[in-house]
């Protein structure tokens, strides 16, 4: 929650190129767009089409079913959204001048499904082991997969992340046009870099299920607020630095932040691929050959062998060259990039944590094989 705070601090107080936001209480019509939104994405899901993919093994040894068609869902929604824009029914900067109001919208969201995850859990759990504290189950989650309204919510929260902050970027890329009378390059270029990075987390979408959020982690608050909320609305922040801004932008800085995107995206992507085909087929074939581990289980081949976590490393450069587009003039811009990178550090000593307890003496000789945890020669 400090978060919210810090979020609504930061947009009222300290960016400039805001005039149009204030801090509105959530209306009904807000609300019910909000709501219409997130359930249209639950309901498109089992409607269009898309390959059903089968999640890791459970405790019970039992796997979960997915159906992967979140690109389609999302497109969806932005081919609705465009008709109803050329249709005259939708003003495509809705978002962009509803942003304070959603963003409540979405808090109270968050906190009410967290709540009722934590009681369903509790309720589901009431003969097994309690959770140390509530607070903590509250927050961390009580259930690995909960389901509401026979939706995996873990694995669908995502989509009203990502397809979110498309449509809060694209709302503000039209309120430029509209104040402005065209797209800046800066502009431009943000959007260009994200939507990419938004997209392709749809195409790879089934790459998710490997990763330690899904296999993992419960679903509680922290998560929930996650994506509801942080994702959407912080990851967005960029948009309020350039809507209104017309300084020209250097092609030296053009170029610095397209080769940090292209840089990024292979690092990331390239990390992310190589350990889900590993875990899909051990004898896959990584950079030419067929891949390494330690004791079968650690890769050691492709990114893996550079240092144990680049996929952070790439995320990392990826958030950089979403913040250069907007100089700088200011701190502020860069929240998403302090903020992940917060994240990363943090997670990555839980991880190896994690791994090590989970490994054993395999962990350490993977850590000798492979001593750097992010970036090579350095860290
Ligand atoms: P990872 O995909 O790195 O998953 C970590 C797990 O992978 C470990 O617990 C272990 O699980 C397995 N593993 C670790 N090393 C190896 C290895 N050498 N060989 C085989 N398996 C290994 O982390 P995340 O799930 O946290 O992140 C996935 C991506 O999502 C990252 O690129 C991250 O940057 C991004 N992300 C972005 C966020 C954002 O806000 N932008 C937030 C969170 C994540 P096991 O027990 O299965 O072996």
């Amino acid at each position: 929650m400090l978060w919210t705070v810090a979020v609504v601090v930061v947009a009222r107080d300290f960016i400039p190129t805001a005039p149009q936001l204030s801090f509105d209480l959530p209306t009904a019509r807000v609300v019910g767009v909000y709501l219409v939104f997130t359930a249209l994405l639950a309901v498109l899901g089992p409607i269009l089409p898309g390959r059903t993919y089968e999640g890791s093994v459970l405790a019970d040894g039992s796997r979960l079913l997915y159906k992967c068609n979140g690109l389609i869902v999302t497109l969806f929604v932005v081919a609705l959204l465009a008709a109803g824009t050329f249709l005259r029914v939708f003003d495509p900067a809705w978002i962009a001048n509803h942003f304070s109001s959603l963003f409540l919208t979405a808090n109270l969201f968050a906190v009410g499904l967290s709540a009722y995850l934590f009681v369903m859990g509790r309720l589901a759990r009431s003969n097994h082991r309690l959770a140390p504290s509530l607070w903590w189950d509250f927050v961390m989650g009580s259930e690995l997969n909960p389901f509401v309204l026979g939706v995996n919510v873990k694995f669908f929260s995502y989509r009203p992340a990502m397809a979110g902050w498309l449509l809060v970027n694209l709302s503000f890329l039209c309120k430029q046009y509209q104040l402005v009378g065209y797209v800046t390059t800066r502009m431009a270029l943000y959007q260009g870099m994200t939507a990419w990075y938004i997209l392709d987390y749809f195409v790879n979408e089934p790459k998710m299920l490997s990763t330690w959020d899904i296999m993992a982690e419960k679903f509680g608050l922290m998560l929930v607020w996650g994506d509801y909320v942080f994702i959407v609305f912080a990851f967005s922040i960029q948009n309020f630095f350039l809507v209104d801004d017309r300084t020209p932008i250097s092609p030296a800085l053009v170029l610095v932040s397209l080769a940090c995107f292209a840089l990024g995206f292979v690092v990331f992507r390239g990390a992310n691929s190589q350990k889900h085909c590993f875990k899909r087929d051990p004898s896959a074939t990584i950079w030419g050959k067929p891949a390494v581990a330690v004791g079968g289980k650690l890769l050691v081949s492709g990114f893996w062998g550079l240092a144990r976590h680049m996929n952070y490393t790439g995320d990392l450069l990826l958030a950089l060259s979403f913040c250069l587009p907007c100089g700088f003039t200011s701190s502020l811009p860069y929240f998403y990039l302090i903020y992940l990178l917060l994240l990363t550090v943090h997670r990555e000593q839980r991880d190896e944590e994690r791994c090590s307890h989970k490994y054993k003496q395999l962990w350490d000789a993977y850590c000798r094989h492979v001593p750097y945890r992010m970036v090579p020669f350095i860290y």
